[in-house]
């Protein structure tokens, strides 16, 4: 059975204390160490306050983004053994405020996967249709695209090497959720995608849903069959809000 994750995006918010007390108050709040399982996804900049606080505990942390170049002048950028450095297991790929205020393509996000992967990271890839590409019926159209340049990665061997994030843009940080039932039929689509190449592959796949996740729908999203989780933006920065819906994963069946 898939594990169930959890997965906070802090985008470009909190200095030092923010990541001490939200931090800490994942880890005390006494959640299963096992099930599900909790990734902070701080700035660079608190990574090693992340790293510090939770480093003897089952909580994970990533990176936000890497570049695909192992080392040299590449001015501003991070590299995946430099996450690696800090402890990441994991790293953001293809985040849709990536792709578009910082214009990635998806030949872009073809080359973090890789180098993520080179790196030993597990890459979070972010998919997702703009409103006026859902109004206009190009949902499936626009995923397939975006999943073309994705699925060479999306297996190391019979293992998953990423996780899948679906995140419909109309539903980022708006307050409008995608319904349960949308949102599995999405991610039913996705994991078909996957199992065209490998059906054992697509049944251990994670695919987390993410816009707009709250403790008041987390529960209803994590209950329907394709939905492993969530990757959660506004919500992950109030602790409450957060552990609720931590709490909602921990009570869900899967996993473990
Ligand atoms: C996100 O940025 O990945 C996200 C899902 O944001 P929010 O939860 O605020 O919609």
């Amino acid at each position: 059975m898939r594990q169930i994750m959890v997965a906070a995006n802090w985008k470009m918010n909190g200095l030092s204390a923010d990541a001490v007390h939200l931090t800490r108050a994942i880890l005390d709040a006494g959640l299963d160490p096992t099930h599900p399982e909790v990734v902070i996804f701080p700035p660079y900049t608190l990574l090693h306050v992340v790293a510090q606080e939770a480093k003897a505990s089952a909580l994970r942390w990533g990176g936000q983004n890497l570049f695909w170049e192992p080392s040299g002048a590449f001015t501003g950028e991070i590299s995946g053994a430099m996450l690696r450095d800090l402890g990441c297991r994991y790293v953001l790929v293809g985040h849709s405020e990536r792709r578009q205020i910082f214009a990635e393509s998806d030949a872009d996000v073809a080359r973090k996967l890789k180098a993520a992967q080179v790196a030993g990271l597990i890459p979070v890839v972010c998919v997702g249709e703009t409103e006026q590409e859902r109004l206009a019926g190009e949902t499936e159209a626009v995923l397939q695209r975006q999943m073309k340049h994705i699925l060479p990665y999306v297996g190391i061997g019979a293992q998953p090497g990423l996780v899948i994030a679906y995140e419909p843009i109309w539903a980022i940080g708006t307050g409008q959720t995608a319904s349960p039932e949308e949102a599995q039929q999405v991610h039913a689509f996705l994991r078909g995608l996957v199992a065209g190449q490998s059906e054992a592959l697509a049944s251990r796949l994670m695919i987390l849903y993410g816009g707009s996740v709250k403790g008041n729908n987390a529960a209803a999203l994590f209950a329907q069959a394709d939905i492993d989780g969530g990757l959660v933006g506004g919500a992950s920065l109030q602790a409450g809000e957060f552990l609720q819906i931590c709490r909602a994963a921990e009570a869900n069946g899967r996993g473990g």
